[in-house]
C-alpha cells in the first residue's frame, strides 16, 4: 500500500509517499523558517498563507521525484492536530480534496503519533514495547508504546516544551532563531560551566523547563552568564541530562525493548550522543530530516491505521489542541 502523507501543522509544508509504512518513495518539505526568523517565531497568519502557496507545488514535486501519479497512490493521510488551526486547515482541506478527486480513502493523523513513526523509516523496524521520547517545539512526552495504536502517556512537561526552552534560551542569549540548532552550534565552542536547576518534578516522571530558562535569564541579566557559548553549552547540557536520565529510568521501570527518539529536538547531537552512551537498551535514532516536521512520518503512521481498516470521513475536522490520547493517537 502506498500512502500519500500531507503535513502542514506548523511552518513546514510537506508531502511524502511511503510504501508499506516503511519505505520512503518521495519526501518534500518546504520550510518557512527564513520567513518567520525575522519575527523570532512562527506568525500563524503568515504560516497559513504560505501553506496555501506551497502545498500544490510541494505535492507535485513529491510525486514527480518518485515518478508517481495519484493513480499509484492507495490512500491519503493528513495531520489533523495538534498545531496551528489555520495551518492545519490548509493541509486537511487539500488532503480531503485530493482524496475525493482521486477516489482514495482518507485518514486523519495525530502529529505527535506521527513523530514516533520516524523510527519506522530508518531501515530497522523497532521491537515493541518501546518507550518514545517525543521532544519537539510544543511537546515533551514520554510515551509507552505497546503496539501500533496502543499508547500510554507516562510523563510530560509541566510547562515549556524542550524545543520551546531551546528557542527561548537562544532568544535571551541573542543567538537567533530557531533556537535548537543555534544553541547546539554555539555550545560546540563553549563549556558547560554554569550551575542550572535540574528540570524535573520530584517524585514523578514529568519535566519542567521553565525554571531552567528563568535561571539562565537571571544569570544573563546580572552579567553572570559568562560567554554566550558557555551559557549555550550549560543550557544544552542541563536539558539533555534530564531528558536522558528520566527516559532511561522510565525505560527500566517499564522493561521496554527499545527507546525511540522523536521530534525536532531529537536532532540535537549532544542528546543523540548521550542517550546512546548511557542507555542499556537499544535506542532508535532517526536521521535529522525525519526528526523535524515532514510528511513521511504522517504517511507511515497513516499506513498502520489504514491496515486496521480505520478511515476518516470527508467531514474530517482539525483539532489544534488534540491530546496524545491514552488509547490511540488519533481523533
Ligand atoms: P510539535 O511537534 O510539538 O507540534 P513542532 O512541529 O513545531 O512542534 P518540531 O518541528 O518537531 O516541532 O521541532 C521544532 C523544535 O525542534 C524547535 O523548537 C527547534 O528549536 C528544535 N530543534 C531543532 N533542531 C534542534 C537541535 N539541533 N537541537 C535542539 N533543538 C532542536
Ligand atoms: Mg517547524
Ligand atoms: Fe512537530
Amino acid at each position: 500500500m502506498r500512502v500519500l502523507g500531507i503535513e502542514t501543522s506548523c511552518d513546514e509544508t510537506a508531502a511524502a509517499v511511503v510504501e508499506e509504512g516503511i519505505k520512503i518513495l518521495g519526501n518534500k518539505v518546504a520550510s518557512q523558517v527564513d520567513i518567520h526568523s525575522r519575527y523570532g517565531g512562527v506568525v500563524p497568519e503568515v504560516a497559513s498563507r504560505q501553506h496555501l502557496l506551497s502545498i500544490v507545488p510541494v505535492m507535485r514535486q513529491c510525486l514527480e521525484s518518485a515518478s508517481l501519479t495519484m493513480h499509484d497512490i492507495d490512500a491519503v493521510a493528513v495531520t489533523c492536530g495538534p498545531g496551528l488551526a489555520g495551518s492545519l486547515l490548509v493541509g486537511a482541506n487539500f488532503a480531503k480534496a485530493t482524496a475525493m478527486a482521486a477516489g482514495k480513502p482518507l485518514i486523519g493523523i495525530n502529529h505527535l503519533e506521527g513523530h514516533i513513526y520516524a523510527n519506522w523509516l530508518t531501515g530497522h523496524i523497532p521491537t515493541l514495547p518501546a518507550l518514545a521520547l517525543i521532544v519537539s517545539g510544543g511537546h515533551t512526552d514520554l510515551v509507552l508504546m505497546k503496539d501500533h495504536g496502543d499508547y500510554r502517556l507516562i510523563g510530560r512537561t509541566r510547562d515549556d516544551a524542550a524545543g520551546e526552552a531551546f528557542d527561548k534560551a537562544a532568544r535571551l542569549l541573542n543567538l537567533g532563531y530557531p533556537g535548537g540548532p543555534v544553541i547546539e552550534k554555539a555550545a560546540k565552542s563553549g563549556k558547560p560551566t554554569l550551575k542550572l536547576p535540574k528540570g524535573v518534578i520530584p517524585g514523578s516522571s514529568d519535566f519542567s523547563f521553565s525554571g531552567l530558562k528563568t535561571a539562565l535569564y537571571r544569570l544573563a541579566e546580572t552579567g553572570q552568564a559568562g560567554s554566550p557559548n558557555d551559557a549555550a553549552a550549560s543550557f544544552q547540557e542541563a536539558v539533555v541530562k534530564v531528558l536522558v536520565k528520566r527516559t532511561l529510568a522510565t525505560a527500566e521501570e517499564w522493561g521496554v525493548n527499545q527507546i525511540l527518539l522523536a521530534g525536532g529536538v531529537a536532532a540535537n547531537g549532544r542528546l543523540r550522543e548521550k542517550i546512546l552512551q548511557d542507555s542499556p537498551v537499544p535506542v532508535s535514532i532517526p536521521p535529522l530530516s525525519l526528526c523535524t516536521d515532514n510528511a513521511a512520518i504522517i504517511a507511515s503512521c497513516g499506513y498502520f491505521h489504514l491496515v486496521k481498516g480505520e478511515r476518516s470521513g470527508l467531514d474530517l475536522d482539525v483539532f489544534p489542541s488534540l491530546p496524545f490520547a491514552s488509547t490511540g493517537g488519533r481523533a
